[in-house]
C-alpha cells in the first residue's frame, strides 16, 4: 500500500471515531473542522488564496448566489435556451475575461464558429451548394460545373444564387443551421440521442466540403486558434482525422499535408501572439494505430497521441480494438492514448466498460469519463495514475446525457478533487466558442456554491499539468498562465 494511501486511511479511521464519539449536540468546532476538511478536497481546495484573490472570491460568490436565486437557473435548463441568460451573466463576463489556460477535448470539425465558415468561407469564389433529399447541404469549391453524384445532383453556384435573392440574411441563417445543432426548441427537435446524434452527423458531413478544401484549411486552423486566444485560452489539444484535403482543380492532399497545414498555422498564430503556447493534434483514425505510430515518430512535437472517435454507445469498444490498440507495446513504441470512455448513461454495457479498459491501455486522459463516477474501482485507477477527466458539460447535455447541470456526475469528482479539466467538446456544434460557457456551467452548476476562485485556479493548472506537453513546455506553459493571471487579479482590483 503506498504512503499516501495508509495516511489516507488513519485519516478516515480517526474521522469516524471522532463522530461516532459524539452523542448529543454535536460539538460546533468539531463540525466546523469537518466541514472544512470536506471542503479540502474537492477541486482547488488546497489552493491557497491571496488576499486580492480572496476578494474577488467573495464578489464572485455573491454574484453566484444572486444567479441561483434568479428565476431562471441557467445549468438547470437546456443550453440553447440557457445561453443568452448566461451571455448576461456577469460570472460569465468574469469567466471570459479569466485565463483558462488549454483546451484538451476540442474536435476538428467543430473547432470554428459555423457563423465565419457562413460568412466568410462561403462568400469565396468557387464555391457550389447542393441541397439533398434529406434537407441537409453540400459544399463544393470547383473552377468548373461539378458533376452530380449519388447525394447531389444539382450544383449551384453560391454567388450566382445569392446575387438572385437580394437580402441573404434568412439563407445565410438557414446555413447555419444546417452546420450546427443549435435550435430555439431543442426538446422538440431533438427527442431522443438517436435523433441528436444523426443531426450531429449531418452537421459535421455539411461542413466538410468547406474545411477540406486545402486554402480553406490553413485559415480555418488560424481562425480556431483566434477564437480560442479572444477567450483568453493559450493552448489547444485538437482531435482530428486529418482528412484529405482537395484543391480546385479537383487534386486532393494526403493527410501529412493536413498535419503540415495545422503546423504552419500554430507557428503562424504564435509568431503573431506570443502569449499564446501553441497547440497539437490528437489523431484519430480509426483503428489506424500503425499510420498514427509513424506520424508521432516524424511530427513529434505536433502529434499528441491517438484517440478513438465516434457516438461510443453504437460504435465499437476499446476491448473490439484490443489487437490493434496493443501494436505500439508489442513494437517497443509509445504511442500515448487519449481515449473517449464512459461517454454514456447507460450502466452495465460494453460501453460503459471502457473507462476500465482505456485505463488498461494506459491512456493518458479520459475524454468525458460520463461513467466514471459509478465505476469505484476504475475511479480508483485513474486517480492512483493521474489520469485526468475531461469534462464537456454543454456537449454532455446537448447529446441528451443529462438535463439539468446540477446532477452531473462529475460533481462527485469535483468534490472530491479528482483530476479534471474543462473542455468544450464541439463548440461550433453547440453554438459556443472558447471554454467560458463550459466554465459557467462547471463552476455555477456542477460545482454550485461550493466552487470557488480556488476552483477555478487549479481547473485552470489541470489544463496544463494534464495536457501532452513535455515538461519543459508545462514549465513555460504555467509560468505564461501565471503572468496572465496575475493581471486578471490585478485588473479586477
Ligand atoms: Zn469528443
Amino acid at each position: 500500500m503506498h504512503s499516501w494511501a495508509l495516511t489516507a486511511m488513519v485519516a478516515y479511521v480517526l474521522l469516524l471515531w471522532f463522530v461516532e464519539v459524539c452523542m448529543g449536540m454535536p460539538d460546533p468546532r468539531q463540525r466546523d473542522m469537518l466541514m472544512r476538511q470536506e471542503v479540502s478536497r474537492q477541486t482547488g481546495g488546497r489552493v491557497i488564496l491571496t488576499a486580492a484573490e480572496q476578494r474577488l472570491d467573495a464578489y464572485l460568490h455573491r454574484l453566484k448566489q444572486q444567479e441561483m436565486s434568479a428565476a431562471q437557473f441557467p445549468p438547470a435548463v437546456h443550453f440553447f435556451k440557457a445561453k443568452p441568460l448566461i451571455q448576461s451573466s456577469p460570472v460569465f463576463s468574469l469567466l471570459r475575461k479569466m485565463p483558462k489556460g488549454g483546451a484538451l477535448h476540442i474536435h476538428h470539425s467543430s473547432l470554428v464558429s459555423v457563423e465565419w465558415l457562413v460568412k466568410n468561407v462561403t462568400y469565396r469564389p468557387h464555391c457550389y451548394i447542393c441541397f439533398t433529399w434529406d434537407n441537409s447541404v453540400r459544399f463544393l469549391f470547383s473552377s468548373r460545373q461539378p458533376f452530380p453524384r449519388w447525394d447531389c445532383f444539382y450544383w449551384q453556384l453560391l454567388e450566382t444564387l445569392r446575387a438572385k435573392m437580394g437580402d441573404c440574411t434568412d439563407f445565410d441563417n438557414s446555413l447555419i443551421q444546417n452546420l450546427t445543432l443549435f435550435t430555439e426548441d431543442p426538446d422538440t427537435a431533438y427527442p431522443s440521442q438517436d435523433i441528436v446524434w444523426e443531426k450531429f452527423e449531418k452537421a459535421f458531413i455539411s461542413a466538410a466540403g468547406l474545411i477540406t478544401h486545402a486554402p480553406v484549411l490553413k485559415d480555418y486552423f488560424y481562425r480556431g486558434l483566434e477564437e480560442l486566444h479572444q477567450d483568453n485560452v493559450m493552448y489547444l489539444e485538437l482531435r482530428s482525422g486529418l482528412s484529405r484535403t482537395y484543391e480546385l482543380d479537383g487534386t486532393i492532399h494526403d493527410k501529412i499535408w493536413s498535419l503540415k497545414t495545422f503546423q504552419e498555422a500554430t507557428k503562424q498564430f504564435v509568431a503573431d501572439h506570443p502569449d499564446f503556447l501553441g497547440a497539437r493534434i490528437i489523431i484519430t483514425v480509426k483503428a489506424a494505430v500503425k499510420e498514427a505510430i509513424q506520424m508521432q515518430r516524424d511530427f513529434p512535437d505536433v502529434v499528441a497521441g491517438f484517440d478513438l472517435v465516434g457516438r461510443e454507445d453504437s460504435g465499437r469498444t476499446l476491448w473490439y480494438f484490443r489487437e490493434a490498440l496493443s501494436l505500439p507495446a508489442d513494437l517497443g513504441v509509445t504511442l500515448p492514448y487519449f481515449f473517449h470512455a464512459g461517454e454514456t448513461d447507460e450502466e452495465g454495457t460494453d460501453v460503459d466498460q471502457n473507462i476500465l479498459d482505456a485505463l488498461l491501455f494506459n491512456t493518458t486522459r479520459i475524454g468525458h469519463g460520463y461513467a466514471l463516477a459509478h465505476h469505484p474501482l476504475a475511479k480508483e485507477l485513474s486517480r492512483k495514475k493521474n489520469v485526468a477527466v475531461e469534462v464537456c458539460p454543454i456537449s454532455n447535455q446537448v447529446l441528451k446525457l443529462i438535463l439539468d447541470l446540477r446532477n452531473h456526475p462529475a460533481a462527485v469528482l469535483m468534490s472530491e478533487g479528482h483530476p479534471l479539466v474543462i473542455s468544450s467538446d464541439d463548440p461550433s456544434l453547440f453554438g459556443t466558442t472558447g471554454l467560458s460557457y463550459d466554465f459557467y456551467q462547471a463552476f455555477v452548476g456542477i460545482g454550485g456554491l461550493k466552487a470557488n476562485l480556488g476552483t477555478l485556479k487549479e481547473l485552470a493548472i489541470n489544463s496544463i499539468r494534464y495536457s501532452s506537453l513535455p515538461p519543459h513546455l508545462k514549465e513555460t506553459g504555467l509560468a505564461m498562465w501565471q503572468n496572465k493571471w496575475d493581471v486578471f487579479i490585478s485588473d479586477f482590483l
